[in-house]
């Protein structure tokens, strides 16, 4: 801890993210009320088609190149505070909180969880350099704390510096976007097996659609890709 936290708390309680009510602890990001009125999904989902899939086998689109768990819906205030804290403010404490979120759903849909290897989406490094550290590693992180399997860094790369993909609206802008922005660097250290890709937000999908597929053609051959939240 910051030997000035507990001097800033005194003059500025932190306060929860999403209703501004003072909370005991920064750590905390959220008030328990807003924290306990989230809900889960309960389900993985097929990647292209969005269906139920029980338990990690497909049941529709076989060839797409990743199964999706997002954990909930962007559309919960609660979660987008998070969300925005995660990338803007306070990126800390939200990652902490959606790190547990992260885990209690993967902890409920039928997984192996062990088998896995956590891998973050990477940013570009000058994205990178201008926020100054990649959300999605700071989840993975806290992701780690609750389940206690591998996270895999400097494998993945993002060679293309895109534009934020909030700001496109259709589906073929979005992909074209992202199109060849990922490159596996040391293809001897992906695990040939069940890949964990992270990260905080999927919209379209088309992000984790192309680190997917550089994946799979370096030798990975299942990739569950989880999202805090899906929008
Ligand atoms: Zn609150
Ligand atoms: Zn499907």
């Amino acid at each position: 801890m910051n030997m000035l936290e507990p001097l800033l708390d005194l003059f500025f309680p932190p306060r929860c993210l999403s209703c501004n009510t003072a909370i005991s602890s920064a750590k905390d990001a959220l008030c328990l009320s807003c924290f306990s009125s989230i809900s889960l999904e309960q389900t993985l989902r097929c990647g292209e088609c969005l269906a139920r899939i029980p338990e990690e086998k497909r049941i529709c689109h076989k060839s797409f190149p990743y199964i999706l768990g997002a954990a909930s819906h962007y559309s919960d205030p609660h979660i987008r505070a998070l969300i925005q804290g995660l990338k803007f403010r306070h990126a800390h404490a939200a990652a902490e909180v959606l790190g547990s979120l992260l885990a209690k759903y993967l902890q409920n849909v039928p997984l192996q969880l062990s088998a896995f290897t956590i891998l973050p989406i990477p940013l570009s490094s000058k994205r990178e350099r201008e926020r100054g550290y990649n959300q999605s590693a700071l989840l993975a992180r806290s992701l780690q704390t609750h389940i206690q399997i591998p996270i895999l860094e400097n494998v993945l790369v993002r060679i293309k510096h895109s534009d934020p993909q909030s700001q496109l609206e259709k589906w073929e802008l979005r992909r074209e976007n992202v199109r060849e922005a990922f490159r596996v660097i040391n293809p001897d250290l992906l695990p040939k097996s069940k890949i964990l890709l992270l990260d905080d937000v999927t919209t379209s999908g088309a992000t984790f659609f192309e680190a997917a597929k550089v994946l799979r053609e370096n030798g990975a051959r299942q990739i569950l890709a989880i999202a805090a939240a899906k929008a």
